[in-house]
């Protein structure tokens, strides 16, 4: 499918700011996959920094309208498997979300897929909803016995918790998705995001080679700033981690890649990474 990936920020799309530059090309390289379907792009994406708040974000993008067509009609179902929460994601990941579950409560977790984070909510003695483009994951959700919706439109609970991992990465307006969020909160209520840290180590040196940038789906890399400054919640959590558990690599082989790398003169894509290349993070909703 060709696809005109024509769309461009004229400010920065976390907190707005005019004060934006280019870091370089990213790397796409071989097949382009837009979560299940194959994508020609016609142009080509790059990584630009914000000066004020230090995120990153893709320009030469694909719009909007057209994402949410991709995402609908593809099965994102196939794309990952259905491992069980505990065994897909790291030990201090699932041992924080034990302790944000610890007083129970409603729990919403945003782009949940197939529902692997609510079966452990649900576990932990949790009253479960999912929100979901796909259909087909919706679907799956149902017969799983968890609540499922499309949309923030078609909510009229708070919830205590809000979770939405490997969500905010894929956003154009991530300030809106934090204000639906603090709405839908319960005073004292806690958002727990996952996502990659443009700050890390590795996302550092890679630069716009950072493999975590090299997805059409990824477009957005907010910085810890960002969270501390231009939100309404107080930033509780940062905890750096991994995408999940199977991104821990004994150090060895860490360094044996790289090593190989250096004498095949590939660029570093950040890819493995000794030190988390990722990040969880627990906002809190404090009122005003
Ligand atoms: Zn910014």
């Amino acid at each position: 499918m060709n696809i005109d990936n024509n769309f461009c920020w004229d400010h920065c799309p976390l907190c707005h700011s005019t004060h934006i530059n280019k870091i370089g090309d990213a790397d796409y390289s071989g097949e382009v996959k837009f979560s299940t379907q194959e994508v020609n792009l016609g142009r080509h994406p790059e990584l630009w920094n914000c000066g004020q708040c230090s995120s990153r974000f893709v320009q030469n993008i694909i719009p909007e309208a057209t994402s949410v067509l991709l995402y609908t009609n593809s099965n994102a179902d196939q794309r990952w498997q259905s491992i069980p929460f505990e065994q897909h994601k790291t030990p201090e990941v699932i041992r924080t979300m034990a302790e944000v579950l610890v007083n129970k409560g409603r729990i919403l977790d945003i782009g949940c897929n197939t529902g692997e984070l609510l079966d452990f909510a649900r576990s932990q003695g949790c009253i479960t909803s999912g929100l979901e483009y796909s259909s087909a994951s919706r679907e799956i959700l149902l017969s799983k016995g968890h609540s499922a919706h499309k949309s923030f439109d078609e909510l009229t609970d708070k919830f205590d918790v809000i979770t939405a991992f490997d969500l905010v990465e894929h956003l154009y307006d991530v300030p809106d998705f934090l204000n639906h969020c603090y709405d839908r909160l319960v005073s004292g209520g806690k958002l727990v995001l996952l996502t990659g840290d443009i700050q890390s180590v590795s996302a550092r040196s890679a630069g716009a080679g950072w493999w975590y940038a090299q997805y059409p789906e990824h477009i957005v890399f907010p910085s810890k700033y960002f969270f501390e400054k231009f939100s309404d919640f107080q930033l509780e959590t940062w905890l750096p981690t991994f995408a999940s558990a199977g991104y821990v690599l004994p150090g060895y082989r860490v360094i044996l890649s790289r090593l190989k790398r250096l004498i095949t003169m590939n660029k570093y894509n950040g890819m493995p990474s000794r030190l988390p290349d990722h990040v969880m993070i627990i906002l809190t909703k404090v009122d005003m």
